[in-house]
């Protein structure tokens, strides 16, 4: 086996050398490829970049015939180079004309190369470009030579990410790297944004990757690895973290990983091939990350998102960067691209900034896509890979519309949406010139329609909207954004706020409702497989009394001399709402016991989401003032399927034949009752699937304030009484079950209403 000439971290020193030699780019480049063939004895050493129209262009050769530079191609697949590039894997040969993926180009006069060794040149786990060595004799190339030949790859990654390539590359042509790229997700939130990106968690960027001293990397290198397990040792172990949740899962396998001797043997290995501590983390994150792109099973490709994960901690400990976008400065349209968060994370940024929210995952009935909402931030989830090719200040343009998200779009795109920019202005101003129209359908029935909120900043757009009131206010929200838990004086004074700002409209208070994806980040919780069915909301609340009673005072001091709603979530069973309804009452006994104001008027309701109660509605209906349905949750209990879980919760229409049936079941019972009924899941916010509330009886709707607008115009254009008949014979009839919204959108047609 031949050895290279002095190894290569005398490679990586020459190469730092010449990066800071004052070369035009082609000069630098042709020098790179001559110095790594001369350092590893190869006959050949070539580079190719990949190009956004995926050819992969020979930029610089040291062997091949020069006038096949900037002229050679192989498309991404295509030739060994193609290989490469599109599996991000190296490949070594020893007799490469043999291997069927082998493709001759005559113009550069390889013939006689035999061996073959080629890496890929990646960032964030995205393919640049492809580096090879060649040798005439039939040679083994060793781990080692791919393990320098890697690294040096990291760092022709930065320079093609930095340099000037587009003088070099065909005209007309751009380097991938830079590649429009376009995402087809799902619409959590309606609207256009046009902005630029900001990083959730933002990529730490290395500039330093040559090592003076390579036993002072591996010093640092260890030290930091203690660190992190320190750190994550410490929060696992913290009093906070006696829990099962989501996030200890996380963090366990952060743990299994920042332990793993296997992934330190990668790191130290990338190290004594001349990088700094921090560039050898790139390196074998690199490899990571082009593993997690293409990986298709579910569960292997999330650990790979943990080991990314800690990779940037790793990161942030070796440059002494900070975590989290919170703190940085934010661009005046600022667009968040994160894998996920949670909606307490979201409303920590500041919002006069924030036009939009791109998430690789989520579902829009997922608390932060109800947040998102709530404060109108335009909201796109399920773009698969978006956080690796985006960079921090790339344009990006969002369509709360369509569910497209365009990284770096062309200026032509850009031209478009500025229009639909104006079109949707257009369409806002239409829906408030709606503002004082009574939500009347054409045969005369009167609809009422409701906000739902949660944030005081939200609750103002009801002077736009013309709504009737508040149908939910949900009152967690306000505790997920705080940093402790509210102090009673503080409750109180929010909810007397918020009273001020309905200006003696209705509004619907909801008593605490968390767990589940709410989590109050200083709270503790339990252990828990399946927490949207565990301890939440009022079990949690009827458990811990003391948290009930604060919040049920607060509302009713609040609320003094005036009219108060309050709600329960997720009642099971007739008697919890009963133990809650006496529970409140003793606190009112009390307030009269004590000489102090109560509320005028007391209305307490029950919130109709978990199916058993539709089966004693008849002897829950009597003990309340006025029921309302959470589709969100009724809905994933009725299919088994997880609302936040797009793979599943995508799968049954909601407005497929049996949950209409449950649906019409509530409307008929509170009829019967004579109990006020309203629908405040996110079902009332979109006007197809508000015209089956309508058709199976519902008429009072409650929804985020930018639905507003679009379902009152349905309802102002829309003839019911045909489409109730049609719908009671749908749902009464035998045949398929899944037709209701084939068959609302055509009678909805055929009356010239158009969603
Ligand atoms: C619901 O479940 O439909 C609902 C309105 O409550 P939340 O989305 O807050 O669980
Ligand atoms: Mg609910």
């Amino acid at each position: 086996m031949v050895t290279a000439i002095g190894g290569p971290r005398i490679l990586l020193r020459q190469l730092r050398e010449t990066m800071a030699e004052p070369l035009g780019s082609q000069e630098r480049l042709d020098k790179i490829v001559d110095l790594i063939a001369e350092n590893m004895r190869a006959d050949v050493c070539s580079f190719y970049v990949l190009r956004d129209d995926s050819a992969l262009e020979l930029f610089a050769t040291h062997g091949l015939k020069p006038e096949s530079v900037h002229v050679t191609t192989l498309r991404l697949g295509e030739g060994l180079v193609g290989l490469i590039a599109a599996e991000a894997e190296p490949l070594r040969l020893t007799n490469a004309p043999a291997h069927p993926a082998f493709a001759y180009r005559p113009e550069t006069g390889e013939d006689p190369y035999s061996s073959f060794l080629g890496v890929p040149v990646l960032r964030a786990g995205n393919t640049l470009g492809v580096l090879v060595v060649q040798n005439a004799e039939q040679r083994i190339y060793g781990e080692d030579e791919t393990e320098a030949l890697l690294t040096t790859a990291t760092i022709l990654a930065e320079m093609i990410s930095t340099s000037d390539f587009d003088a070099l590359i065909k005209p007309g042509s751009d380097i991938d790297l830079r590649r429009p790229r376009t995402f087809e997700g799902a619409a959590f939130s309606e609207g256009i944004a046009l902005g630029k990106v900001v990083l959730h968690d933002p990529r730490v960027v290395v500039t330093n990757f040559v090592a003076d001293d390579t036993d002072a990397e591996k010093a640092r290198l260890e030290s930091a690895l203690r660190t992190m397990q320190v750190s994550i040792d410490d929060m696992l172990n913290s009093g906070d973290m006696q829990i099962a949740s989501d996030h200890r899962d996380i963090l366990e396998s952060y743990r299994m990983f920042a332990h793993d001797r296997g992934w330190a043997r990668r790191l130290g290995e990338a190290i004594d091939s001349g990088l700094t501590a921090e560039a050898a983390v790139e390196r074998v994150q690199n490899d990571t990350r082009a593993r997690m792109m293409r990986q298709t099973d579910p569960y292997l490709r999330d650990r790979l998102h943990d080991l990314d994960d800690l990779a940037n901690r790793l990161l942030r400990i070796l440059t002494g960067n900070g975590a989290g976008a919170h703190g940085k400065d934010m661009p005046e349209n600022a667009i968040l691209v994160a894998r996920n968060m949670g909606p307490a994370e979201l409303l920590e940024y500041d919002r006069t900034r924030l036009r939009a929210v791109v998430l690789e995952d989520g579902a829009a009935t997922a608390h932060v896509a109800i947040v998102a909402r709530s404060v109108g931030l335009v909201a796109v989830g399920q773009t698969n890979n978006i956080v690796s090719v985006c960079e921090d200040g790339d344009e990006i343009i969002v369509d709360g519309f369509t569910g497209a998200v365009h990284v770096r779009p062309s200026p032509d795109l850009e031209a478009i949406y500025i229009d639909k920019v104006r079109l949707s202005a257009k369409r806002r101003a239409h829906y408030a010139a709606l503002k004082d129209k009574v939500p009347v359908t054409r045969d005369g029935v009167r609809i009422s329609l409701l906000h739902n909120s949660g944030l005081l900043a939200d609750m103002d757009a009801i002077e736009e909207t013309g709504a009737d009131g508040f149908g939910l206010f949900r009152t967690e929200l306000q505790f997920m954004i705080a940093s402790k838990m509210p102090r009673i004086t503080e409750q109180i004074e929010l909810y007397s706020d918020a009273m001020r700002r309905a200006g003696g409209r209705p509004i619907v208070f909801r008593l605490l409702d968390i767990g589940g994806d709410k989590v109050i980040p200083y709270m503790r919780s339990m252990a828990e497989e399946n927490p949207a069915m565990g301890w939440r909301s009022l079990r949690l609340a009827l458990d811990r009394p003391g948290l009930l009673r604060t919040q049920v005072r607060a509302l009713l001091q609040a609320a003094a001399g005036r009219p108060l709603k309050l709600l329960v979530p997720m009642v099971t069973e007739t008697v919890e709402f009963m133990k809650v309804k006496r529970f409140i009452m003793r606190e009112v006994e009390r307030l009269v016991r004590l000489g102090a104001s109560v509320p005028e008027t007391l209305e307490i309701g029950a919130m109709i989401e978990v199916p058993s109660l539709l089966f004693e509605l008849d002897a829950l209906l009597p003990e309340t003032d006025f029921v309302s349905i959470g589709s969100n949750d009724l809905i994933q209990f009725l299919t088994a399927a997880d609302r936040a879980n797009p793979r599943v919760s995508r799968s049954y229409d909601a407005i497929g034949r049996p949950r209409l049936r449950a649906l019409k079941t509530i409307v008929d019972a509170a009829r019967e009752h004579q109990r006020p009924l309203t629908m405040c899941g996110e079902l009332a916010g979109r006007p197809i699937e508000a015209l089956a509330l309508l058709s199976v009886g519902m008429t009072r709707l409650s929804m985020g304030a930018s639905s507003i607008g679009p379902v009152k115009e349905m309802i102002l254009g829309v003839d019911l009484g045909p489409i109730r008949e049609a719908m009671d014979a749908y749902l009464e009839g035998p045949g398929d079950g899944t037709q209701a919204r084939a068959m609302l959108t055509e009678l909805a047609a055929a009356q010239r209403l158009t969603f």
